[in-house]
C-alpha cells in the first residue's frame, strides 16, 4: 500500500485554528462584524469544515473606511517613504518567518498541493512585498522646463490614491493578497481588503502579521465576507477612491457599472482562455511538461491557464500520446499529502460547474483522452482531463472552465502561421498566451500578433513582482507588479509656481 505522507500540523496552525469565529481587521483591531453573523470556511479535501468567520457587511465597510481615512490623514501620513519600505520588508520577513504556517493555511483552505503552496505561492508573496519595499522611496514626479519666456517653475508630484478597496479571489488567496497590498502600500494609501469567502483563513493570518510589522492602525483593514454584500459595499462607497479586483469577467462588468455611479478608479484582472501553441520545431522535452503544467498548475484553477492547446497536426497524436500518458500518472489527492500532484477543487460550486463542462464537452462531440468524469466520493476532485476532437466553436472551447481541463485542438499551416493565430485571438479574452518554437524569428513573429497582456515562450506560467501582468480585451484593464502598478496607485498632481 502506498504510503502517506500527511503533514503534521504546525503548531502556529492549531493555535490560529483555536480562536473561533475568525474576527475581522479593523483600525489595527481583531473585531467582530457588527451583525455578529458568521460563514463557515470547508476544506475542499473532505468538504469538512475548518473554522468560521465573521461575516462583514455594509457596516463593516464603513466602520473600515472610517479607520482608514484616519491612519491616510494622521499617523500614515507621518510615515517616511523609508519606513514604508522598512515595514514592508519586515512584513515579507515574518512571511518568512511564518512560511510553513501559511502554506499549510493555503492548502487547507483552497486545496492546493502542500508542494506547490511551498514552492510558488509562500515565496511569491515573499518577493512581491521586498519588491514594492524597494518602490516605496522611488515614487518621484518630475520637473517641466517651461521656465523660458516666463518666470515659471512647474513640478508634478505623484501622489496616493487614498482609501483603496480591494477585492480578491481564493485561487491563490495569500499571493493576490500581497499583489494587491505590495503597490498600495508602497506608493502611501491606506487600503480595505476583502477576500474571497471561500478562502478567508490566509488573509487574517496576514493580518497579524501586518499588525507585528508595525504598520500604523487602520492602514490595512481586511475583512471576510460575500461578493454581492461586503464586496458591493467596497465599490459603493463614495469615499473609496479606487478599486482594484481580481475575479471573474462577469464580476468585473458589475463593479464597472456600480463604480459608476461615483466615478471611482477601477481595475480589473478578469478570466482567460489562454491559447498554448505548440508547433513542429519545438522542443518537445519543454514543450510537453510545459503544457501539462500551463493546463493543470493548482488545478487549472489560474486565469492565464493554457486552457485552448494548438499542437500542430505534424505532431498532435505524439505530443498528445505523451500528454495523456503523464497526466493519467498525476497523484491526485488531499493537498496536505506531501505526494499530492493536484488536489481537489476549492469547493463544491466549482466542482459542479467543472463538472458540467465535462459533460458539456462530451456531449457536444469532444473525445477525453483522460479524465473526463467527476471522482466520486468526499472532496471535490476532478481528474486531469485532455480532450481531443474538440472544434474552436465548442463550449470548452470557448468558455474559461477554471478547473484541470484541456482543450486539445490541431492546426496545420507552418510557414504563413496566419490560421493558428487567428484563432488563437478569437476569443474575448487575453490574459495570456504561450508559444513553442525553437524558430526565434516565428517566436517573435507570433508573440508580436498574440492579442494578449503575456506571452511565454518556450515556458509557461512564469510569474516576477517585476513584470506587469494583466489583460487585454475582457480579461480587464491596468496592470499589477512591476513599476506599472504604481500607476494604479498614484494620481499626478502638477504645481506651477510663477517666480515673477
Ligand atoms: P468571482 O468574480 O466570483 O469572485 C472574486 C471576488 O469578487 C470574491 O472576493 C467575491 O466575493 C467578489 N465578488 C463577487 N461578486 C461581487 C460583487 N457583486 N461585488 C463585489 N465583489 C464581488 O470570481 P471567483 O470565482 O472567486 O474567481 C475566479 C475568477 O477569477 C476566474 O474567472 C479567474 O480567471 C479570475 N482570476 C483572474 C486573475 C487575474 O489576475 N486576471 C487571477 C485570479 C483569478
Amino acid at each position: 500500500m502506498e504510503k502517506i505522507a500527511t503533514v503534521s500540523i504546525d503548531p502556529r496552525v492549531e493555535d490560529f485554528l483555536k480562536g473561533e469565529p475568525k474576527k475581522l481587521f479593523i483600525g489595527g483591531e481583531f473585531v467582530e462584524s457588527l451583525s455578529g453573523r458568521t460563514f463557515n470556511t470547508i476544506n475542499p479535501a473532505t468538504g469538512e469544515r475548518i473554522a468560521s468567520v465573521y461575516e462583514a457587511d455594509k457596516e463593516d465597510v464603513n466602520r473600515a473606511v472610517e479607520a482608514a481615512e484616519r491612519a491616510f490623514k494622521g499617523s500614515w501620513s507621518k510615515v517616511t517613504p523609508s519606513e514604508r519600505g522598512r515595514m514592508l520588508w519586515k512584513l515579507a520577513d515574518l512571511i518568512e518567518e511564518h512560511a510553513e504556517a501559511l502554506a499549510q493555511l493555503e492548502t487547507l483552505d483552497n486545496g492546493k498541493p502542500i508542494r506547490e503552496a511551498r514552492a510558488v505561492d509562500i515565496p511569491l508573496s515573499i518577493d512581491h512585498f521586498r519588491y514594492y519595499a524597494g518602490w516605496a522611496t522611488k515614487i518621484a514626479g518630475e520637473v517641466i522646463d517651461n521656465s523660458v519666456g516666463r518666470n515659471m517653475f512647474t513640478y508634478t508630484r505623484r501622489e496616493p490614491v487614498g482609501v483603496v478597496g480591494q477585492i480578491i479571489p481564493w485561487n491563490f488567496p495569500l499571493l493576490m493578497a500581497t499583489w494587491k497590498l505590495g503597490a498600495a502600500l508602497a506608493t502611501g494609501n491606506v487600503v480595505i481588503l476583502k477576500s474571497a469567502e471561500q478562502t478567508p483563513l490566509s488573509a487574517i493570518y496576514l493580518a497579524k502579521l501586518i499588525q507585528e510589522a508595525g504598520f500604523p492602525e487602520g492602514v490595512v483593514n481586511i475583512i471576510t465576507g460575500y461578493g454581492p454584500t461586503a464586496g458591493a459595499a467596497i465599490v459603493q462607497h463614495p469615499r473609496i477612491r479606487k478599486v482594484a479586483f481580481t475575479g471573474s469577467t462577469e464580476v468585473g462588468k458589475l463593479i464597472m457599472q456600480q463604480a459608476a455611479g461615483n466615478l471611482k478608479r477601477v481595475s480589473l484582472e478578469l478570466g482567460g482562455k489562454s491559447p498554448n501553441i505548440i508547433f513542429p520545431d519545438a522542443d518537445f522535452s519543454k514543450a510537453i511538461p510545459g503544457a501539462l503544467m500551463g493546463i493543470f498548475f493548482n488545478q487549472g484553477q489560474v486565469c492565464c491557464a493554457g486552457s485552448r492547446l494548438f499542437v500542430h497536426k505534424k505532431v498532435f497524436d505524439n505530443v498528445l500520446s505523451d500528454m495523456t500518458s503523464y497526466a493519467s500518472k498525476l497523484k491526485q489527492g488531499a493537498g496536505m499529502d506531501e505526494s499530492t500532484q493536484i488536489g481537489p477543487l476549492v469547493s463544491e460550486e466549482q466542482f459542479s460547474r467543472v463538472s458540467n463542462y465535462l459533460r458539456k464537452g462530451i456531449e457536444e462531440g469532444a473525445n477525453p483522452l483522460t479524465g473526463g468524469q467527476p471522482l466520486e466520493g468526499a472532496g471535490y476532485f476532478i481528474p486531469p482531463t485532455i480532450f481531443a476532437d474538440v472544434q474552436d466553436h465548442m463550449t470548452i472551447a470557448k468558455e474559461e472552465i477554471f478547473g484541470p481541463v484541456v482543450a486539445a485542438m490541431p492546426f496545420d499551416d507552418e510557414e504563413q502561421i496566419a490560421d493558428v493565430i487567428r484563432r488563437a485571438n478569437n476569443s474575448e479574452y487575453g490574459l495570456a498566451a504561450g508559444v513553442w518554437t525553437t524558430d526565434v524569428r516565428k517566436a517573435h513573429k507570433v508573440a508580436h500578433a498574440l492579442e494578449a497582456g503575456t506571452v511565454w515562450v518556450n515556458c509557461y506560467n512564469a510569474l516576477d513582482a517585476a513584470v506587469p501582468f494583466g489583460g487585454y480585451k475582457q480579461s480587464g484593464f491596468g496592470r499589477e507588479m512591476g513599476s506599472y502598478a504604481l500607476e494604479l496607485y498614484t494620481q499626478v498632481k502638477s504645481i506651477w509656481m510663477n517666480l515673477d
